[in-house]
């Protein structure tokens, strides 16, 4: 820091603003996560000066000697982590994984399942607005209006009616286990390839405590930076019948070169991952999100589906006459930061919303069990159900902000400590 703060006090002041915020807030953002002191120091590093378009030991720059080791090593490891014949360890970011994906597989124009983006799919599962639903002919598949959870019945009849090249399994907002065997059983009856977009559980995967998609699915896209993490970035997984034409749908199908230092990155989450701690770390995640979801429950909000299966919840604000979007701002007024959402068949905008979406993973990387995520959750419901309340926000803001402060933040306050 103190060459930035040295040369550009501007954007070194409203860096340290931004790490006094991570500390004193609770990031309830269920895609969001602190990653490690050495996951920054690595992204950090000289690698960002590097060009290494290609793959190792076929470059078309020179210089790559270090560049090889550091990506063979990312590689083997995320191969490890997960079980799988094949690892691209070079999308930089999610959306761009899943691009890459289907330049691989598919051409445009073609027929793709995916869930049904405003029942927890994401963008680059379909939506009008993205490259995804322009360029391919997505058919989504919807939940249950009842259990609210992902009906394979409808999924069976769907892919057997439209007989997609591709069907997605993954999703964004939802928090229910999702059945990948199931899933496969179904692609391979309809003639279509299994992609797994696991991006928000694959921390949980890596733990344990999510059933892998590696047995059943031809190819496995994730994001780097949210249960799993590690820095900004994506990996691509794949059975090795698929693996050359993963590789040229990232490069040169879709990217130039590689960002050398979140590879770096990468590979040092890959390995934290490999650790015992982490499984622990990813059971803890989801006993919190039980913990909360319980509690926020026993003070009458309802849950979409009733509960948590995984690290995220998704709060029907109807429940509490409001709109995920009133709820969202009261809730940042108290110092917890949350995203609203859609819910299965939302009566509102995908602007105002009807849900809250809300994550365990970064409070647990701060230390936190499931006393503290009863304690977060009394406040949860204290702010949402007198929403309008200036002196309920600031007084709970007050308690967050000191409550937050003794809980250190990996890669922040453990790493000023030493
Ligand atoms: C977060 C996410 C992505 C996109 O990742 P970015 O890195 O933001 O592009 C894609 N798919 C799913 C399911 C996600 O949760």
């Amino acid at each position: 820091m103190s060459a930035l703060s040295r040369l550009d006090p501007e954007v070194a002041g409203i860096i340290e603003h931004e790490r006094t915020r991570q500390v004193e807030s609770l990031e309830m953002i269920a895609s969001e996560n602190y990653a490690s002191a050495a996951v920054l120091e690595a992204t950090g590093s000289v690698f960002t000066n590097k060009y290494a378009e290609g793959y190792p030991g076929k470059r078309y720059y020179a210089g790559n000697q270090f560049s090889d080791e550091l990506e063979n090593l990312a590689i083997d490891r995320a191969k490890r982590l997960f079980g799988v014949d094949h690892a691209n360890v070079q999308p930089t970011s999610g959306a761009e994984a899943n691009m890459a994906v289907y330049q691989a597989f598919v051409n445009p124009g073609d027929t793709i399942m995916g869930m049904e983006l405003s029942q927890g799919g994401h963008l680059t599962h379909g939506s009008p607005v993205n490259f995804s639903g322009r360029l391919y002919h997505f058919v989504p598949y919807t939940v249950d209006r009842e259990s609210e959870t992902i009906d394979m019945a409808v999924v069976r009849r769907l892919a057997n009616e439209s007989r997609p090249k591709i069907i997605v399994a993954g999703a964004t907002a939802y928090p229910r286990a999702i059945d990948f065997a199931a899933f496969g059983e179904i692609a391979r009856e309809s003639g279509a390839l299994l992609m797994v977009d696991m991006s928000h559980i694959a921390g949980l995967v890596a733990g344990g405590v999510h059933m892998s998609p590696a047995p059943y699915a031809d190819v496995v896209t994730t994001t780097t930076h949210k249960t799993l993490r590690g820095p900004r970035g994506a990996l691509a997984l794949s059975k090795l019948e698929h693996a050359d034409a993963l590789d040229r749908g990232v490069f040169p199908g879709t990217q130039g070169g590689p960002h050398l230092h979140s590879i770096a990155a990468k590979a040092v989450a890959f390995a934290e991952a490999l650790r015992p701690e982490f499984t622990v770390y990813a059971k803890q995640i989801v006993a919190n999100a039980s913990a909360l979801a319980e509690e926020l429950v026993s003070g009458g909000v309802r849950l979409v589906s009733g509960g948590s299966d995984n690290h995220l919840l998704l709060v029907d604000c109807n429940s509490v006459d409001i709109s995920g979007l009133k709820a969202q701002n009261a809730l940042q007024g108290a110092g917890i930061i949350t995203n609203r959402n859609t819910i299965p068949y939302d009566q509102r905008s995908a602007y105002i919303t009807s849900g809250l979406r809300m994550g365990t993973p970064a409070l647990t990387s701060r230390g936190m069990k499931e006393d503290e995520m009863r304690r977060v959750g009394k406040w949860i419901v204290r702010v949402l159900k007198d929403p309008d309340g200036e002196g309920v926000r600031e007084a709970v803001n007050a308690e967050v902000a000191e409550f937050a402060r003794a809980y250190p933040v990996p890669g922040i306050t453990d790493a000023i400590a030493v």
